[in-house]
């Protein structure tokens, strides 16, 4: 254990970064974390580090070479050929090719790498750029081009964790990191998704060879029902796993405003979880994902980083932190007009409680009776 406080990864390149003007990754997301912490007094400079762009060599742990070269090639040439796009995924429309394409996901591997490095002696970490679960060691896969909570596992194991616990609660199924750790028994993999949804991956009984734990839920999940898989799933396998460290994939995408998927939480839901986690291991890395409304990943995002360094959130915001909201905007969308009020001048969603439905019952059930991995 340290007395270390919680530390925050960030970088600049992600401020101006986007994806291109028709994908749901053209929007803010970092740089507003950064802006509303920063508005809230809640990021001291001795708190931030800068994340470092990672070389392809310490990517090449488990990305090929061939693929981080086509990929540096893509950006260099801001174009590639029908044979690149076919054999590594890249140029197409959901992994496309951008200014930063290399840079940035370089950046953000760079900053789960040194995670794991800062956490060698313990401690919390924020990452909120990190959480891109769906990269493949060769290719790009569901907007991700790297995979950084894989590159922050084994970041982890290399400076003295050795067993990890990997808890996923984006909306989406955790494919490539679950190609990463199936079958390793000393990496637990729990992941909370939507069922039918893409990657289609994460059945219910797909158990990787035992160290995987996948609940696929039905669409408007709620806060109620977020707590239930709380304390009937995550935390009892995390803490009966007596991990070295914890990573969370906490991507914002689970939360009704989200373009992307049809989960119903509240922001509250994730920092509950985010909470929970914490005492259950010495060395704690939270991580983004998914999150597709400029609002709602930027005040989910930012009340991480409050739960974790133990700032409350007000009931209403103070004038510098409302002005970075007001600031953002969504083209191409109809919930970027009339956006409601309190996402300009709140941070705390209203809470979404809820019956607790039987199926999702069920499924818990089923997962309950499995070994311990
Ligand atoms: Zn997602």
């Amino acid at each position: 254990m340290t007395a270390e406080p919680p530390r925050f990864i960030g970088s600049e390149i992600y401020r101006k970064s986007s994806f291109g003007p028709w994908h749901p990754l053209r929007i803010p997301r970092v740089s507003t974390v950064i802006d509303l912490t920063r508005a809230m007094g809640w990021l001291p400079p001795a708190r931030y580090v800068a994340s470092p762009r990672a070389k392809p060599a310490a990517l090449g742990i488990w990305h090929d070479p061939a693929y981080l070269a086509a990929l540096q090639r893509a950006e260099a040439e801001q174009v590639v050929s029908d044979e690149t796009r076919a054999r590594y995924h890249i140029g197409t429309h959901s992994n496309p090719v951008y200014p930063e394409m290399y840079r940035r996901p370089a950046t953000g591997a760079g900053g789960s790498l040194l995670a794991g490095e800062l956490l060698a002696d313990g401690g919390v970490i924020y990452h909120p750029a990190g959480g891109t679960h769906h990269g493949m060691p060769d290719r790009a896969n569901g907007f991700c081009f790297l995979n950084d909570p894989v590159l922050a596992i084994l970041s982890l194991r290399r400076a003295g964790a050795r067993r990890v616990a990997y808890v996923d609660i984006d909306a989406h199924h955790p494919d490539g990191v679950e190609l990463a750790f199936a079958g390793d028994p000393e990496t637990l993999l729990i992941s909370v998704h939507e069922e039918k949804r893409w990657p289609f991956t994460g059945a219910l009984g797909d158990d990787g060879g035992g160290n995987v734990f996948n609940l696929p839920v039905p669409r408007g999940l709620n806060d109620s029902e977020m707590a239930a898989v709380l304390d009937a799933l995550i935390l009892p396998r995390v803490a009966a796993f007596r991990a070295d460290a914890i990573v969370l994939q906490c991507g914002a995408d689970a939360v009704e405003e989200d373009p992307l998927s049809r989960l119903s939480l509240s922001n509250n839901a994730h920092w509950a979880v985010v909470a929970a986690l914490r005492p259950l291991s010495p060395r704690y890395l939270v991580l983004g994902g998914g999150g597709y409304n400029p609002w709602s990943v930027g005040r989910l995002w930012a009340g991480v980083w409050a739960t974790l360094a133990g700032h409350d959130i007000p009931d209403r915001l103070p004038k510098p932190a409302e002005a970075v909201l007001r600031s953002l905007s969504w083209e191409g969308n109809r919930r970027g007009r009339d956006v409601p009020e309190h996402l300009f001048t709140t941070l705390r969603d209203a809470p979404r409680a809820g019956a607790v439905g039987a199926e999702l019952r069920a499924r818990l059930a089923v997962l309950g009776r499995r070994a311990a991995p």
